[in-house]
């Protein structure tokens, strides 16, 4: 039942989702075991290297130059900014970072720079994402050749419900860009926030298209809406820690292999929440105070908590703090 498989039905993941949670959780688990170790959780940081200005009307999002949100005015960073965040990152011993820009496309006058950029990251030993909106087919092939890591577009939700949170652009144009990374050879890191007014039926049909491409996803970020003041979804209600888990635990059944990112909403968890959620099968987060513009735990508080937890990491080692071994 849980071999890799690229043909589940829309049924079947339906049943996984309403299986009773503790025994989804156990369920899940055991797989998580048999794929990946609980002593490692995947560490990477985001660089925001253009952060606001967005011509795209996500409506969870403080960066959409549609909505009066904290974010005013769209800012850059330069090149050599982009270098000395990504040393600063490396000295605390953080092995990944995944440059985010809020473009609705990675525009062609930019993107030699971003190659030399993510070449120099490289030299330096760091593994790079990016995320940067639509790509056309030979970008795709130039990133490849390049060697990024990964490279993040998320579907959202499902297909039904995303002109519900997105007008700007199509379910559809986010499925095209995404086998284009396919076809390139770049592993695709797509998932989708929870809180966004879906229905169940909706988080099952996510990970349905989700699980049903051509190739699971590398990694699959799993986002709770974090409410921002401006934006339409600014009143919604935070999710419980219970439907996140059963989110997590239905996506470690179902892809056995992906990286699950406990993404945005971390810093409403507390640390038995995010326990349960890497028990689940959730095995990769970002650190660092900021996730774009929305707040994260801080490292410290994050450090405290793999070491609990008994996660062997090189970010801990590079602050002499000890890792339990259990
Ligand atoms: S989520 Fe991305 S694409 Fe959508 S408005 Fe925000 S920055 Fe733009």
């Amino acid at each position: 039942m849980d071999m890799i498989r690229n043909d589940w039905t829309i049924e079947e993941i339906g049943t996984i989702y309403h299986t009773p949670l503790l025994e989804l959780i156990a369920y899940a688990a055991n797989i998580h075991r048999r794929y990946h170790s609980y002593r490692e959780i995947e560490l990477s940081t985001l660089i925001s290297i253009k952060t606001g200005g967005c011509p795209e009307d996500c409506a969870y999002c403080a960066q959409s130059a549609r909505y009066a949100t904290h974010v005013d005015e769209p800012q850059e960073m330069s090149k050599e900014e982009i270098i000395a965040r990504a040393k600063e990152l490396k000295s605390k011993g953080i092995p990944r970072v995944c440059l985010s820009a809020a473009w609705r496309q990675l525009p062609p006058n930019k993107f030699d720079e971003i190659l030399e950029v993510i070449r120099i990251i490289k030299n330096m030993g760091m593994k790079v994402c990016l995320t940067m909106g639509k790509i056309s087919a030979d970008q795709a092939k130039q990133l490849a050749e390049v060697g990024i890591t990964a490279y993040n577009h998320n579907i959202d939700t499902s297909e039904n419900f995303y002109p519900k949170i997105i007008t700007t652009r199509t379910f559809k144009s986010r499925l095209e860009t995404i086998y284009r990374l396919i076809e390139a050879g770049i592993p695709h890191c797509c998932g989708g926030i929870i809180g966004l007014g879906e229905s169940e039926k909706d988080r099952i049909s996510m990970i349905h298209t989700l699980a049903t491409l051509p190739k699971h996803p590398f990694t699959i970020p799993i986002n709770a809406l974090m409410p921002i003041e401006g934006t339409p979804l600014e009143q919604n209600k935070p999710v419980s820690t219970w439907e996140l888990v059963r989110v997590i635990a239905t996506v470690r059944v179902v892809m056995p292999t992906t990286h699950i990112e406990l993404a945005a909403g971390r810093i409403q968890l507390n640390d038995e929440a995010q326990a349960l959620c890497f028990m689940a099968g959730a095995n990769a987060i970002f650190v660092g105070d900021k996730l774009l513009t929305a707040p994260n735990p801080s490292e410290n508080n994050d450090i405290r908590l793999l070491n609990l937890l008994g996660v062997k990491q090189p970010y801990a080692d590079k602050m002499n703090l000890k890792v339990i071994d259990i």
